[in-house]
């Protein structure tokens, strides 16, 4: 089956949502994944994530976030009402929840 629309869930996965097309700012992509060019680790908020989920550097912000396109991912974990949740669900997807840090785990 093509897969060319970035929101489409892959078929392997059961989405919870379809209403989210784009980035609505759930800061879910800023804090789940590690990233490297900010040595940030798994798990953790950036630490320019301000606590409304904006960029505090978004016009300076490094190149893998100007190149971080939101995709389907964005409609399983922006819906969810906390920044925590989010998270969890977002490891969840990837299979990361086990590679978090002892004191990180859910
Ligand atoms: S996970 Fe998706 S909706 Fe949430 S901030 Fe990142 S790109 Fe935007
Ligand atoms: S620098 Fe900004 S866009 Fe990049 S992860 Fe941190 S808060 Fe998100």
């Amino acid at each position: 089956m093509s897969h060319s629309d970035p929101f489409q869930a892959p078929p392997e996965y059961a989405p919870r949502s379809t209403l989210v097309r784009s980035c609505t700012a759930c800061g879910a992509c800023c804090a789940a994944p590690d990233i490297a060019a900010l040595n940030k680790p798994l798990g953790v908020p950036c630490v320019h994530l301000d606590f409304g989920c904006l960029c505090r550097i978004y016009e300076s912000r490094p190149g893998v976030c100007r190149n971080y396109r939101p995709d389907w991912v964005c409609g399983e974990v922006a819906p969810l009402p906390t920044l925590e949740r989010r998270v969890e669900r977002f490891l969840a997807i990837y299979g990361l929840e086990s590679e978090l840090p002892g004191d990180r785990a859910p």
